[in-house]
Parts: structure tokens; sequence; C-alpha cells
């Protein structure tokens, strides 16, 4: 036998067509959630497929527990069916509604800001609901394989399920998957796999939950003692950043922690991604045993969960038509393709060391459609993490409000091209734009401020009434 025999098989098989969809959304996460209910409300036959056994992506799985993306400073950015899921979420007792928080208590550079904190657990029913109620296909315990490619077009998604592989069709694939990976197996242009880059990524973070915490206790204590407490336990090993903040804390007990913080990762290699779990244990068990020791409030506390996931940062970002700068943020740049608002923070983790740059845009910034289309391969639109965007601008725009408002206008676009009225060279704006306002979402800075008066008016009634 050659050598070549030895370290290669060459596998040959016809795969069975399991559906035909007009839109099918790779990854249900924050924007893959949204973009599938987006689509089927647009009157598209829509799947969504999702490797994890529940919708919600970061913010379920991941743990992740607050949404960030919906407020710039006191201005609320997303609209639409962003707005809609924290409704949702609400009703059902996840959360009790948009609050006031100081992100990243304990570093040097903390930020106020207004965040949507969750019990992920809820968000995981109201996901469930959201989809079902719109007529969502749901395919859990999904991994997507590969696209299934025509002539410079993708044509729908090779999928192994528990059953087996197979193929499902589709006129149009939005690339959820965070990682661009629809996009990146179909030749679209992409950043983020620089060799000096993939050994230098923002840290990922596993997520934890304690529960038996004095909440009320921990918030009484002062941002300075939190502080000095944050830089003794990085100077003694046992925390691995400026953080002793908590994302969330359901029903005053419990608290989510983003504590760790697990170097050298590349999130697209196996190995790497094998090796960030199991690091990332290793430093739950040293925090919490710190956060027990030192921390006021979490004397009685125990460890009631790990999230299914680590938390990935950074990975792929698709070259598009439109490439979002950070000086397109701070210039307040305006696009007359706008389909949504980024609020910030503008957040970059260190890739080596315990800080984080954290600042707020002085306004909401606006975000092109062209964000989410390649160049040339039809077929195809990128929502989420994966838009197109340099390394800095994807530090504000990553968060999952804004992935959920990209994910409606990719969902709103992928259903109009699959029905032949928008494409690559064509992406109908106008349209995709009209209906994005229909449903109440803000695209522009003047929907914001308008909503924002909208908003006060209304306020002023209730008190005169
Ligand atoms: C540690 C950490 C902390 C963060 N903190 C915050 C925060 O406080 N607030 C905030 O708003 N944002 C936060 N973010 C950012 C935010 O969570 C992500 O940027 C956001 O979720 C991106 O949305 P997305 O839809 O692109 O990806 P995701 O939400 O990650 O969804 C991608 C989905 O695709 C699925 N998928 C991927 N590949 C496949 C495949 N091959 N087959 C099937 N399914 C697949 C995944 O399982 C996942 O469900 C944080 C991120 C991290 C990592």
């Amino acid at each position: 036998m050659k050598s070549a025999d030895v370290t290669s098989v060459r596998e040959s098989f016809s795969t069975h067509v399991a559906g035909e969809y007009d839109v099918v959304v790779a990854g249900g996460g924050a924007s893959g959630l949204i973009a599938a209910v987006s689509a089927a409300r647009a009157g598209a036959k829509t799947a969504v497929i999702e490797r994890q056994g529940c919708l919600g992506g970061n913010a379920t799985t991941g743990m992740v527990a607050q949404y960030l993306g919906f407020y710039n400073r006191e201005t609320r950015v997303a609209g639409g069916l962003a707005y809609e899921l924290t409704q949702r979420i609400r009703a059902l007792g996840g959360s009790e509604g948009f609050a006031r928080y100081l992100l990243a208590e304990a570093s040097a550079s903390p930020v106020p800001l207004i965040n949507f904190p969750f019990n992920p657990e809820i968000v995981k029913i109201a996901a469930d609901e959201f989809a079902q109620d719109a007529g969502v296909d749901i395919h859990l315990h999904t991994q997507i394989v590969k696209p299934l490619l025509g002539e410079s077009r993708v044509e729908g998604v090779v999928i192994e399920t528990v059953s087996g592989r197979s193929a499902l069709r589709a006129k149009m694939v939005v690339d959820a998957s965070g990682d661009g990976m629809i996009a990146a197996a179909s030749c679209v242009p992409h950043a983020g796999v620089e060799p000096e880059l993939k050994r230098n990524r923002q840290p990922c973070t596993l997520v934890f939950r304690m529960s038996s915490v004095d909440v009320k206790r921990f918030r009484a204590v002062p941002r300075e003692e939190k502080r000095a407490i944050a830089l003794e336990g990085l100077k003694e090993g046992r925390i691995y950043w400026e953080s002793l903040s908590f994302c969330s804390t359901p029903g005053g007990k419990d608290a989510v922690s983003l504590m760790s913080r697990i170097f050298d990762i590349d999130a697209l290699d196996a190995a790497d991604a094998t090796r960030a779990e199991l690091a990332g244990r290793r430093q739950v068990k040293t925090i919490v045993r710190f956060l027990r020791e030192r921390v006021p409030g979490f004397e009685n506390a125990i460890l009631a969960g790990i999230a299914a996931r680590v938390g990935v940062r950074e990975t792929r970002r698709i070259i598009g038509q439109y490439t979002l700068t950070e000086e397109d943020i701070v210039g307040n740049r305006r696009f007359a393709d706008a389909i949504a608002l980024g609020a910030g923070p503008m957040d970059l983790h260190d890739s080596k060391g315990t800080g984080v740059a954290l600042w707020m845009p002085e306004v909401p910034f606006e975000i092109p459609l062209r964000c989410l289309l390649p160049e040339s391969v039809q077929g195809l639109v990128v929502a989420g993490r994966a838009m197109s965007a340099t390394r800095d601008a994807n530090g504000g725009s990553r968060h999952m409000g804004t992935a959920m408002c990209l994910g409606e206008a990719a969902g709103i676009y992928a259903a109009l091209a699959a029905r032949g009225e928008a494409s690559l060279r064509d992406p109908a704006v106008e349209t995709v734009r009209a209906m994005l306002r229909e449903r109440g979402a803000l695209i522009c800075v003047e929907d914001a401020l308008a909503a924002a008066e909208a908003e006060r008016s209304e306020i002023m009634k209730f008190k005169a009434a």
C-alpha cells in the first residue's frame, strides 16, 4: 500500500435530499433565531439548523446572560423582532427588563450602560416559541457539514444528525454560524484567519453560574473595594482578568459570571476547542473557590452550572460588499442602505493580558446591508458576528442585540431573494428597509431618535394621567 493510502481515504456516496426550503438558516444563535423568524414572517418556507439542543446561541448554550447592543447611552437602537424577543422573555418571567449596569465594574475602564439581563433557561423556551409561532422548521442536534454548491451559488446545506447524513436544498442560505463557516466553504473571501492573528485572538470565556448568592450584599460593595479584591485575586493567580462582575443575577440569588479568560485559542481548530473547555473548567474551579473565600455575598454560594460550550469572541469575518470600520463608527458615517444600528460598547479584550478596552460610541452607528452580502457568491447572506467589519469595528458590532438586528435584515433579504425580488447586484434596499420599518425596526439614527421621542411622550402622558 502506498503511503498516501495510509493518510487519506477516498469517500464517495450520494446523499439523500431530506427537504426543500426557500430559506435555510445555518445556526440558531442570536442572529440565526431572528433571521429564521424574520424570513418566515416575510412568507418564506424556512428552516433553522442548530448543532446544540436549543436555540439562542451564546445566550443559552454559552450562558452569556445579558443582551447588549440595545441601548447606546440613553437611546434604544434595536426594535423589531429583537425587541419583541425581549418582551417575550419578560412575559415568561425570564427577565425584569432593561436595567442600568456598570460593565467591567472592577476594571480600570468600566462603562455604564443599559443591558437586558436574563435567565438563559427561560430564553431557551422563549426562543422555541418564537420560532414555532412563526412557522419555522427547527432542526436541533443537527451539524451542518458543508454547503451544497452550484455554479457560483450556494444551493443548500449538507447536514449530519443521529439519523445519518442528508441534504437540505434552499433557494437562499443565511450563514448565522458566527464563524462564517458556510461563507468560507463557499470561497467567500474572509479575514480573521491570518497566521499572526490565529494565536492572538481575543480570549475565550467559559461562563458559569453560582447559586445561593447574596446578590444584594455583593452589589452593595463599593467599586473600589471590588477592584482591590480583583487585583489581589489576579496577583495570587486565582482569577484571570480584572473582572468581578456578573452579567445576570436571576432572582437575586444566582450570579452568572464571565470571569474565566482562556488565551491562545484558535476556535477553528478542533484540538484548541477541546483545550479551551478543559482550561476553562480548571479556571472555573479556582474562581469559584476565590469567590467563596473572598467576595462578600458568595460565602455560601455553590457552583450551579457551567455553560455547555465555551464562548468564542473572534474567528472569521467575511469580506463583503462593504467593510465597516472604526472610523465609520467614530465619524457617525451614514449609509443609504443602513439596515441596523449598532450601539456599542466597543469591546476588545487583550489577547494576552488582564485588561479590556471598553468605550461607548458617542452616538449609535449605522450598518449597511452590503456588510452582509458577498461580492459574488449567490444564494448566500451572512448575519451576526461574521459580518464584514474590521477587527476593531467588530468589537462594537458583535453584541447580541446588534446580531439580532442584522439577523432580521438578513431574513427579509433572503425571503425576497428566494422569490427573485432581490439579488447581490440589486438587493432591493428600499423594500428591505421599508419592511424592517413596518415591523418597528430602527435602522438609522433618525429612527432611534424618533422612537426615543415617542417613548418620552408616552411616559409624559402616563405621568399626566
Ligand atoms: C464570553 C463572551 C461574552 C460576551 N458577552 C456579551 C454580552 O454580555 N452581551 C452581548 O450582547 N454579547 C456578548 N458577547 C457577544 C455575543 O455573544 C456574540 O458575538 C453573538 O452571540 C454573535 O451572534 P451570532 O448569531 O453571530 O453567533 P452565536 O450567537 O454564537 O450563534 C451561532 C450559532 O450557530 C451554531 N452553529 C455554528 N456552527 C454550526 C454548525 N456547523 N452546524 C450547526 N450549528 C452551528 C452555534 O451552535 C450557535 O448556536 C459575548 C461573547 C462572548 C464569547
